[in-house]
């Protein structure tokens, strides 16, 4: 059977009258010295001749994308059409492998990017900005749904009927959610056991996926699904996917629409997969190869430090992307280490807790691109920045906040200015894990160090501690007065 991409024509398309999207979106192998190509209605994970991971790549010279991207805001406007509505698929013209026709969107990307002055002092940028871009406002919750809306249309374009992932939670979230709400597939979910959020799972299950819980870590899920998926033939939707990290570059478009299309000094983001700054990176690639911001901002990764992969090998063992040629000997000797060591990831940061992150290769083009950093925090300085942030009115999950810990660190070390204009991206809502935010904020020192002791957090700095106080009112009225 013809997939239905072949013959999807993009009528509306500006400046082509008739085109088939097979002739202007294709797959390609991120090697250049490979470089193989593959139909963009084709599902794969890696290149058939080298193993590598895949693009998305676009003939831009017959798309002809707006020459400026002031064009996007002509669609607020028209947000009674779900297309412009969508914060993906307003962006449409720069990440055009599917019909329009078969784009399914559920309202994601509707987020804002914040001024914090509070946080900006925390991190110490005083004469300069703070933005948080907040992704805890998408339909699930978090980011992922940018990415899932864009991997779902393309199953929905080949006309996929089950999709799968591994997750440590927002990814499967996101999945049961894009399932439950259209109906075109059945998700199964992947999570490791013990290791998923309460936030996260509840919504899964509650979404109605099929929920397999592994006895193993979140790596041995990514290994396993990846198995069934090519033996079912069950559409893959992990960042492994390219269509996903299309969406993701919409997030990038969104801090800049944000800023009326400046392109700020830095961008911070939480590394897990690394799916995220793999399509930051490519995002700025592509705008500065159409011709449509003529500076890329500077990009910085953190991991945590307990899954620091990325930052073992980019800042320690000196891995770069090398125009593609990888030294991939590193990074075999490092993954060989932490078998020998049985060294697994842990941090409280549960959506960053990984370390063999699929994207690792695209990562380091995108710092290649972007003259990225890379730093590490600790689950201590995580959860402070993660108290600054809530105080300053934008809840997130620990690993989002890891962001606005690698920035404050990042100006410590005066690799970020002081007068830069800097965006920390939080990945995810606060509701997504309340158990570390309650913790941390928690009188009970067994609660405490329960959640958090064992994980090397001394103290909680900036700890709102709730008031016991007796059901009486005369004693409320009175502890009221104490403290307020
Ligand atoms: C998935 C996720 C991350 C990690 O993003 P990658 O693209 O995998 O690096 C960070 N924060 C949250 C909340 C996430 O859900
Ligand atoms: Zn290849």
């Amino acid at each position: 059977m013809l997939a239905a991409g072949r013959c999807g024509i993009v009528r509306e398309f500006r400046a082509i009258s008739v085109v088939t999207l097979t002739d202007v979106a294709f797959q390609r192998c991120i090697v250049p010295a490979c470089g193989a190509t593959y139909g963009v209605d084709e599902v794969r994970v890696a290149c058939d001749v080298c193993g590598s991971l895949l693009d998305v790549v676009y003939d831009w010279e017959r798309l002809k994308p707006p020459d400026k991207l002031s064009f996007f805001e002509t669609k607020w406007s028209r947000r009674y059409e779900p297309l412009s509505l969508s914060g993906v698929w307003r962006f449409y013209e720069l990440l055009p492998f599917a019909p329009r026709d078969r784009v399914v969107t559920i309202g994601e990307g509707q987020t804002l990017l914040q001024s914090s002055p509070g946080v900006a002092k925390y991190v110490g940028v005083d004469g300069g900005e703070l933005l948080l871009q907040y992704e805890g406002l998408n339909p699930s919750g978090s980011f992922k749904d940018n990415g899932m809306s864009a991997a779902f249309t393309h199953a929905h374009t080949i006309n996929a009927k089950r999709a799968a992932c591994a997750s440590t939670g927002n990814t499967s979230a996101s999945l049961a959610l894009y399932c439950s709400v259209t109906k075109l597939m059945r998700a199964v979910i992947f999570i490791g056991s013990g290791k998923i959020s309460y936030g996260k799972l509840s919504q899964a299950l509650d979404f109605g996926a099929l929920t397999m819980q592994i006895a193993g870590d979140f790596d041995d899920a990514m290994a396993r699904v990846k198995e069934v998926s090519s033996q079912l033939g069950i559409y893959l939707v992990n960042s492994v996917n390219p269509f996903r990290l299309e969406g993701q570059k919409t997030i990038m478009f969104r801090v800049l629409e944000a800023l009326r299309w400046e392109v700020p000094d830095w961008i911070v983001v939480p590394g897990g997969n690394l799916g995220n700054s793999s399509a930051f990176g490519k995002a700025f690639a592509e705008l500065k190869e159409i011709g449509l911001i003529d500076r890329v901002p500077r990009l910085a990764v953190i991991n945590a430090k307990g899954a620091d992969t990325l930052y073992e090998l980019y800042e320690n063992r000196g891995l770069r992307w090398n125009g593609g040629q990888i030294d991939g000997a590193i990074r075999d000797d490092y993954y060989a280490e932490l078998d020998a060591a049985e060294k697994r990831a842990s941090t409280i940061a549960s959506a960053i807790e990984i370390n063999r992150p699929v994207n690792l290769e695209k990562c380091l083009r995108a710092l290649d691109t972007c003259d990225g950093v890379v730093r590490e925090v600790t689950d201590q300085q995580i959860l402070d920045a993660k108290a600054q942030v809530g105080a300053g009115g934008l809840g997130c999950e620990p690993a989002s906040a890891a962001s606005v810990a690698g920035a404050k660190l990042l100006v410590s070390q005066g690799v970020i200015a002081p007068s830069d204009r800097v965006v920390c991206v939080l990945t995810g809502h606060q509701l997504k894990d309340p158990t570390a935010t309650v913790a941390y904020h928690t009188t009970d020192q067994d609660q405490f160090n329960r959640v958090l002791g064992s994980r090397g957090v001394k103290r909680a700095a900036f700890a709102n501690r709730a008031v016991a106080v007796p059901n009486q009112l005369d004693e409320i009225v009175k502890a009221i007065q104490l403290y307020s």
